[in-house]
């Protein structure tokens, strides 16, 4: 039986996407109405015919029966773009848990009422010459008003609308006089916010220079042929680019897009924040003008609406971004790239917690357009399936400039250095080649995956660890210039004086544990004090453009030596750089989540992929406590093979993706009793569910740190085979929440698949 109600949203450019109205389907329209259908509907007193978009069904009536209205038709073209970006919302809602209107707001900008920006001007319609006749005219008649108007549109031919009304101070009989005349026209559109600022008209990215120029390979030409063989024959796919760094994989994209651009296709491409610089953007502008755009979490929600307004006009082709630009309203999409694929940050950290490649692959399939995956060091999820054929394998195994041969690595075992009596946090082997290449000016990358300048601070008396007083955490040193100041939380920003002595037992034997990238820095200066370092991190890096400046320093041989977290890590090309240091290879390698040995690999070799980027040839140290790992050796050697195969031994023998899909319940409450309560009775309503669906259960228990910003934190884990099941686990769990309203105070998310432990 078809439902009876369909619950619309009517204006979905504004704030207003909250508010459904529930309105009775007609018999006729059964058939035709769906979720994203655009219709007609009786609104208001008036009844004024207005367009809306069903967003879900419901069977019972929310209010008294008689006054819901009726669905007057279903509108032309049935499922418009808006249409299919409402279905990937239901799916967003359905696959990963969150509300409709988060969902929505996911793949819908939100048209912000930002003061001017509707963005009304003044145009000139008549020529100059024709212009002097009318002024003539004006001035014989005294009409003041029209002379001072015309007077500035002569002078600039568009003027905007506030500067007509305000500083000019004309009426609007006036202008509507002029506009009768047809002397002006006033106009609301072409206005769009360039996000690319100046670099739109700087000369050297003028579309079609340079790349032109170079010519596939051939094995970047056998990928580019099959994907674009495929399309023209009809046939969408997923394929997995794999190809080491420098083997040419953007190359290749932007070679693919191209020809699908040449057919009337729109492309969208993915890049991860990070890695999203100037030099990439500028390969694409290059080859596409002005027919490509970028998006970053820098743009504005107005920004961000003027963008996407952009690619529903068809002004431009090419869209590239971070995870959200997955949602750009391309009517002819052909392709969606995702460079890095990877990469955690694909999967959202707020709820809908969506991660972009399966949502792409929906999409896709949604609009009869392929993915791309393209990843030096693929996910073992997308290997997985790539390996076993649900995926299409693609690979590049080339470096595309044959000179830049793989680095050599070494691995330093740190246990033996201090058995051998070296407490530096530099081994004998690293000191030695950092003494090396600063003799020959060449330049050196240290990576260490942890900001500030310690892990922790404890009394070395009553072993006591000065805590974060909101959260469950140390507190980490920072330091401002050379004076050890303060000590902050880096989970809720809290800060206080670095305690004389300790707060406990009074001893004032107290010290930092661990290293950080500022312990580095000033490690590097009492080594080698001649050295000049940069230091990039979350805390250098605040300030707007703080990232590209200090590369672009870097680059420029402004410094010897650059420290840094994984920022440093991420796609950057420096030709100098001969030496990567890696100081602690072990401080990702056991994060509580099962993801941490990918992660690590990854690191590892992205960070061996800086070295000898040039001519010149690389060398890499590996600094780590357990040298024997999989992980680390794989890493060693640059042997993705071998640690996938290791890795997909663990997972599989623990139950992880991509052999078992996880969910995980996380909730937060101000109370910790309660919020135990809590998680016990949604646990103990579920169990009927679990029990027969043989879905193993893991807690529920404290999370990993259980308490953050004075919130408490406990988390559950579901493991099965089948995704859906875990759906319909989510589905009762809402239910069970809904219910009750003690939960009211309890904030819920779910997450699938977690790329991160809680
Ligand atoms: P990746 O994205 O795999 O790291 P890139 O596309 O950035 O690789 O290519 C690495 C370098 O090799 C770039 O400087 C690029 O211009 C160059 N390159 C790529 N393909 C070719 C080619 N077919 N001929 C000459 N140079 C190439
Ligand atoms: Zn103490
Ligand atoms: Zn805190």
């Amino acid at each position: 039986m078809s439902p009876r109600y369909a619950d619309i949203i009517i204006d979905i450019s504004h704030e207003a996407i909250d508010r459904t109205f529930q309105y009775r389907i007609p018999e006729r329209l059964c058939e035709q109405i769906r979720i994203g259908t655009q219709v007609s509907i009786p609104f208001g007193r008036g009844n004024h015919l207005r367009s809306g978009y069903v967003v879900s069904f419901s069977e019972k009536a929310l209010f008294d029966e008689n006054r819901i209205k009726e669905i007057a038709d279903v509108r032309e073209g049935a499922v418009d773009i808006e249409g299919s970006l409402i279905e990937l919302a239901v799916f967003l809602k359905e696959q990963y848990g969150s509300t409709m209107i988060h969902a929505l707001k996911t793949v819908m900008p939100i048209k912000e009422k930002v003061k001017g920006l509707v963005h009304k001007e003044v145009r000139l319609l008549i020529s100059q010459n024709e212009a002097l006749g009318k002024l003539a005219l004006y001035e014989k008649k005294h009409a003041k008003a029209k002379v001072r108007l015309l007077t500035e549109l002569m002078d600039t031919p568009v003027i905007p609308y506030q500067l007509v009304t305000g500083k000019l101070n004309i009426s609007a009989a006036t202008l509507n006089a002029l506009k009768a005349e047809q002397v002006v026209a006033v106009e609301e559109e072409g206005y769009y916010r360039d996000v690319l600022g100046t670099e739109t008209v700087s000369g050297d990215l003028e579309a079609g220079s340079l790349q032109h120029y170079l010519c596939p390979n051939e094995e970047q030409q056998a990928v580019i042929d099959r994907v674009t063989t495929d399309f023209s024959k009809g046939i969408t796919d997923t394929y997995l680019l794999k190809g080491v760094t420098g083997s040419g994989k953007t190359f290749v994209y932007i070679e693919i897009i191209d020809r699908l651009v040449k057919q009337g296709k729109e492309a969208i491409v993915l890049i991860p924040e990070i890695a999203l610089t100037y030099q990439t953007v500028k390969r694409f502008r290059q080859r596409f003008g002005s027919r490509v755009t970028i998006m970053n979490s820098r743009l504005s929600k107005g920004e961000r609406y003027d963008q996407f307004e952009r690619a529903k006009n068809g002004d431009v082709s090419v869209v590239i971004g971070p995870r959200s630009a997955l949602f750009t309203p391309f009517k002819n999409l052909g392709i969606i790239i995702i460079d890095e694929e990877h990469e955690a940050s694909y999967k959202s950290e707020y709820p809908p917690k969506y991660h972009a490649r399966e949502v792409a692959i929906k999409r896709a399939q949604m609009s009869k357009a392929s993915v791309l995956l393209g990843s030096a060091t693929p996910s073992v999820e997308s290997y997985y399936h790539a390996v076993n054929g649900d995926y299409t394998l693609l690979s590049l195994e080339k470096r595309a400039n044959e000179h830049a041969a793989l680095a050599e690595v070494s691995v330093i075992d740190l246990r033996q250095e201090l058995k051998n009596g070296n407490r530096s946090i530099f081994s004998t082997r690293l000191k030695e080649l950092m003494k090396n290449r600063l003799a020959k000016r060449e330049q050196i990358m240290l990576f260490i995956n942890r900001r500030g300048f310690a892990g922790f601070i404890s009394c070395r008396s009553c072993g006591h660890v000065i805590k974060c007083p909101h959260c469950d955490v140390s507190l980490t040193e920072h330091f401002k210039g050379t004076a050890k100041e303060k000590l902050v939380c880096h989970y809720c920003g809290y800060e206080q004086k670095r305690p004389k002595s300790c707060p406990e037992c009074g001893s004032p034997h107290i010290a930092g544990f661990g290293i950080g990238t500022q312990k580095v820095e000033e490690m590097v200066y009492k080594e080698f004090p001649e050295a000049k370092v940069l230091r990039m991190d979350m805390d250098t890096t605040r300030n707007k453009n703080a990232h590209e400046e200090i590369l672009s320093r870097f680059a420029n041989g402004e410094a010897d030596v650059l420290v840094g977290t994984q920022m440093i890590v991420k796609g950057h090309d420096f030709s100098n750089v001969t030496l990567v240091g890696i100081i602690a290879a072990d401080l990702t390698l056991f994060d509580n989540d099962y993801m941490s040995a990918e992660r690590t690999f990854d690191l590892l070799t992205q960070a061996a992929g800086r070295a000898g980027r040039g001519n010149l040839s690389g060398e890499v140290v590996i600094q780590t406590y357990d040298p024997g790992h999989y992980c680390i050796e794989a890493a060693a050697k640059q042997d993705y093979e071998a640690f996938y195969k290791a890795e997909k031994a663990y997972r599989s023998l623990l139950k992880y993706p991509p052999f078992c899909h996880v969910l995980s319940v996380f909730m937060e409450h101000d109370r910790y009793g309660e919020l135990t309560r809590l998680t016990d009775y949604l646990v103990e309503q579920l169990r009927q569910k679990i029990r027969d669906k043989q879905i193993l259960m893991v807690g529920p228990a404290d999370a990993t740190i259980v308490k953050i910003n004075d919130r408490y934190r406990r988390v559950v884990y579901f493991k099965h085979v089948q995704y859906n099941t875990l759906v319909e686990l989510k589905n009762a769990a809402e239910q069970v929440i809904e219910e009750k309203a003690a939960f009211q105070d309890c904030f819920i998310t779910f997450d699938f698949d977690p790329v991160h432990g809680y």
